[in-house]
C-alpha cells in the first residue's frame, strides 16, 4: 500500500483541495481527549507531504462533539459530501477513516462519490484510491468492522445495564423525594419538608380523586412543590415551585413511589429524520418490575387504585384535547375551536338541556395546569347552528357558479400565455435551423469556424428542448381545468349539500367531517355577543357574530306580550278570569304549560303590576264595611242586596270578594215586607264594566 502511495497522487488530485474532517463524538471527548484531536490535526502535516500546499487544505472541525451515528445532524460531514460530489476535493483525511460515518449507509455514499469524483482517501494506515476495487473493498471492510464494532460496545453496555436491573441492583437517578444513602440504598429524602409536600399530594389525590384538584390545592395554600435541578450549573440542587399538572401526573404514574424497582417504562425509537423519540411501555410489557424494593410513599395497592382513577378519569375527559378525528357527540367543532383569549384549543362539554345533549366549549388547558379559573366558557349550541348555516350558504348554487365563473376566467387567461408560450418554442426551432444552416455551409476544412458553429447549433439545440419542455409542463398544469362532467359534479354539490347536512339520519359524526373538509378552524371570543372567526380551507375568512344565548331562566320567562295583556285584563277581570281568557286565546306560559290563576297571579306579582284591589280602590269604590256604614245595614245585608243587583260589586279575587260602586243619589233601604227582586228595578244603574267584560271574552 505505501510503495505505490505516491503514485495514487497525481497532479489532478494535486489541483484539488485536500479536505481534513475532524470529528469527536461528545463534547466531553472534545476536552478530555486532546490527544485525538491533536492527532487528527497531525494529518493536516501528512497532506503536506504529499504536496499540497497548506492553504489548500480545508479543514471541516464543525461536528465537534456531534455523535457519528448518523448524518443527519452533522452539518459538517454533509459539508464534506457536497465538496467531493462537486469534484472540488483531491483528498479526503480522517483519522481512522471508517469513523467518517459510523453509519455504514453514509460512509458507501462517500466512498461511491469519491470513486466518481476521483477523490482519494487517507487516514493513518496509508492512501485509498476508491476506484480501485481493492482498496474500496477495504475501506468498505473497515467501515463494517467499525459499524460492529460500535454494535459490540452498546450490547456490551446495554448488556450490563439490563443485568443489572434485572437484580434491581441499577442505580437510576431518583425521583424527587428519594436519594442514594452511603450504602448506595434508596431511601426517602431526609428533608421533611420534601417529605411532608409528596405526602400532601398523595393524600389529597387519594381524597379527591383528581390531579387538577390537588393542584388547585397546593395553589390555594400558596404551596410549593420541591424540583430537583438535573443539569447547568446548579445541577442536584433542589429548587421550590408551583406545583404543575404534568408534575402531579408523572409522580401518580411512578411506581418508584409505591417502592418498587421499574426499569424499561419508556422506549427510545428513532425517528426518520434522525431524531429519537421516548414511547411509554406499557406495564405488562416493562423489563423489571420489583414490587417492594425500597421505601415508598404507598403501598403497590394504592398505586395500583390510583392508575385506575386516573385512566377513568381520562377517557371521561382526555378525548377532546387535539385536533382529533370527529367523534360521536354532537360538538360540530369538536376539535376545530380556537379560544380567542389566549389562542389555545378549546375543549366540549355536554349537558343535557330537554332531553337534548347541549355542547359547551370550555378554554379549561391553563385551568387544569395551574388550577387557574376557565378562561372562556362558551354555550355551544348558537355557534353550530350559524356555522351550519353559514357552511350551507357556502355551498349554494350562487357560491359555486361564482367560484367557477372565477376558475372559467383565469382558465382563459392561461390559454393566452399558452399561446405566447408555443410561440417561444417556435422562435427557438427558428433560430436552431439558422444555426444548422450556418453550420452546413461553412467549408469542413475551416474547423475553427466549424467548431464554433457546431457549439453554437448545440447550444440552440438546448434551448429548443428547453423550451418545448417548458411548454409541455405548464400545459400539463393548466390542463387540470374541469370538465364539463366535473362542472355537473360540483354544481349537483349545491343541492346535495343541504340536503345531507339536514338530514336527522346523517350521524353527527359525518356532519362533523363534512365540517372539517370545508373549515380550517374557528376561533371564538366572548364580548357583547359571541364573535366567531372562520377560516375555510382555502384561505377564505369570514367574521360572524350570535347573539349571547339566554340564560335558563331568560328562556322560561313569559313573553313581554302576555304580560301586556295580563296588565290590561286586570282592570276588569280576576286571575281566574284572566286565566280562561287566556287559555281560550291558546296562549302559554314562559314553560309552555296552559295558565292557571296561580300562574297569572305570579307573573302579576314578578311583573309588579298593579292588583285588581288597588285599582278598584283607585275607581272610588268601598269596602263591604264602608258600604255597610253608608247605608246603615249589616255587612251580610249588603252581600245579599249585591247578588241581588241592589248594589253594583266588583270582583277582586276568585272568591268573588267584591268592592262597591258608591250608591249614589238614590241608595237601596231597609224596606220590611219588599221582595228584592221588585226592588231592584227601582235603582237599575247601567254597569259599564261588565259590557267590557263580555267584549273582552
Ligand atoms: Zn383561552
Amino acid at each position: 500500500m505505501t510503495q505505490d502511495t505516491h503514485q495514487k497522487v497525481t497532479s489532478i488530485h494535486l489541483s484539488r483541495n485536500a479536505y481534513l474532517y475532524i470529528r469527536q463524538s461528545t463534547l466531553r471527548q472534545v476536552f478530555e481527549n486532546t490527544e485525538s484531536t491533536k492527532r487528527q490535526y497531525g494529518l493536516r502535516q501528512k497532506a503536506i507531504a504529499l504536496g499540497w500546499p497548506e492553504e489548500r487544505i480545508v479543514v471541516i472541525d464543525s461536528d465537534l462533539g456531534q455523535s457519528g451515528a448518523s448524518a443527519a445532524d452533522r452539518e459538517g460531514f454533509q459539508r464534506l459530501v457536497t465538496e467531493v460530489s462537486l469534484g472540488r476535493a483531491g483528498i479526503v483525511l480522517g483519522l481512522e477513516v471508517s469513523r467518517l460515518a459510523r453509519n455504514n449507509t453514509d460512509w458507501h455514499r462517500l466512498l461511491e462519490i469519491c470513486a466518481l469524483t476521483d477523490t482519494l482517501i487517507l487516514d493513518e494506515d496509508g492512501i485509498y484510491d476508491p476506484s480501485h476495487f481493492n482498496d474500496r473493498l477495504l475501506l468498505g471492510l473497515k467501515g463494517t468492522m467499525s459499524e460492529a464494532e460500535l454494535h459490540v460496545l452498546r450490547a456490551r453496555l446495554q448488556g450490563g445495564i439490563r443485568n443489572k436491573a434485572r437484580r434491581g441492583e441499577l442505580v437510576i437517578k431518583p425521583p424527587i423525594g428519594f436519594v442514594y444513602n452511603s450504602e448506595g440504598v434508596l431511601v426517602l429524602d431526609p428533608d421533611k419538608q420534601v417529605q411532608q409536600a409528596l405526602r400532601l399530594l398523595f393524600d389529597t389525590f387519594r381524597r379527591t380523586g383528581s390531579a387538577t384538584a390537588t393542584v388547585k390545592l397546593f395553589r390555594k395554600q400558596g404551596l410549593l412543590f420541591p424540583r430537583r435541578v438535573h443539569g447547568g450549573p446548579q445541577r442536584g440542587e433542589l429548587v421550590w415551585g408551583v406545583l404543575g399538572h404534568c408534575q402531579v401526573l408523572r409522580i401518580l404514574h411512578n411506581p418508584r413511589y409505591a417502592g418498587a424497582f421499574v426499569f424499561g417504562r419508556h422506549h427510545s425509537r428513532k425517528t426518520v429524520d434522525g431524531h429519537s423519540r421516548i414511547v411509554a411501555v406499557p406495564q405488562e410489557k416493562w423489563q423489571t418490575l420489583i414490587p417492594g424494593a425500597h421505601a415508598g410513599y404507598l403501598s403497590w395497592e394504592g398505586y395500583e387504585e390510583n392508575q385506575k382513577r386516573l385512566h377513568d378519569s381520562a377517557q371521561a375527559i382526555g378525548g377532546d384535547r387535539r385536533r382529533s378525528p370527529a367523534r360521536e357527540g354532537p360538538a360540530l367543532l369538536q376539535g376545530l375551536i380556537l379560544c380567542g383569549r389566549c389562542g389555545q384549543r378549546m375543549t366540549v362539554r355536554y349537558h343535557v338541556r330537554h332531553g337534548c345533549l347541549c355542547p359547551d366549549y370550555v378554554c379549561q388547558r391553563e385551568g387544569i395546569e395551574h388550577a387557574q379559573p376557565v378562561c372562556q366558557h362558551i354555550p355551544g349550541s348558537g355557534i353550530d347552528e350559524a356555522i351550519g348555516a353559514l357552511l350551507i350558504e357556502a355551498v349554494s348554487p350562487v357560491a359555486l357558479e361564482v367560484a367557477l365563473t372565477v376558475q372559467q376566467e383565469l382558465q382563459s387567461r392561461l390559454e393566452e400565455a399558452d399561446r405566447l408560450r408555443l410561440q417561444q418554442v417556435e422562435r427557438a426551432q427558428y433560430e436552431a435551423d439558422l444555426a444548422r444552416r450556418r453550420y452546413m455551409r461553412v467549408d469542413p476544412e475551416n474547423r475553427l469556424v466549424a467548431d464554433s458553429l457546431e457549439a453554437e447549433w448545440n447550444s440552440k439545440l438546448r434551448a429548443v428542448a428547453e423550451a418545448q419542455q417548458d411548454h409541455e409542463r405548464q400545459r400539463q398544469q393548466d390542463r387540470q381545468a374541469l370538465s364539463d362532467q366535473q362542472r355537473a359534479a360540483i354544481l349537483a354539490l349545491a343541492s346535495d349539500f343541504p340536503r345531507l347536512w339536514r338530514d336527522p339520519n346523517t350521524p353527527e359524526r359525518e356532519r362533523k367531517r363534512m365540517t372539517r373538509l370545508l373549515l380550517e378552524d374557528v376561533t371564538v371570543f366572548r364580548s357583547d355577543g359571541i364573535v366567531l372567526q372562520i377560516r375555510f380551507r382555502g384561505g377564505a375568512a369570514r367574521t360572524l357574530t350570535i347573539p349571547l344565548p339566554l340564560n335558563a331562566w331568560q328562556q322560561r320567562a313569559t313573553s313581554p306580550e302576555i304580560v301586556r295583556d295580563i296588565d290590561r285584563l286586570l282592570d276588569n277581570n280576576t286571575d281566574g278570569q284572566i286565566a280562561a281568557i287566556l287559555n281560550e286565546r291558546d296562549m302559554r306560559s314562559g314553560e309552555g304549560k296552559r295558565f292557571s290563576p296561580s300562574i297569572v297571579a305570579r307573573i302579576r306579582r314578578d311583573y309588579s303590576l298593579t292588583p285588581r284591589y288597588d285599582r278598584l280602590r283607585a275607581a272610588g269604590m268601598l269596602t263591604v264595611q264602608e258600604m255597610a256604614a253608608v247605608l246603615g245595614v249589616t255587612p251580610g245585608a249588603v252581600k245579599i242586596w249585591n247578588r241581588h243587583g241592589l248594589l253594583h260589586g266588583h270582583a277582586y279575587n276568585d272568591r268573588n270578594e267584591c268592592l262597591y260602586e258608591t250608591p249614589g243619589n238614590n241608595p237601596p233601604r231597609k224596606s220590611q215586607g219588599k221582595k228584592l227582586s221588585e226592588r231592584r228595578a227601582a235603582i237599575e244603574v247601567p254597569s259599564e264594566n261588565t259590557k267590557e267584560v263580555q267584549c273582552e271574552a
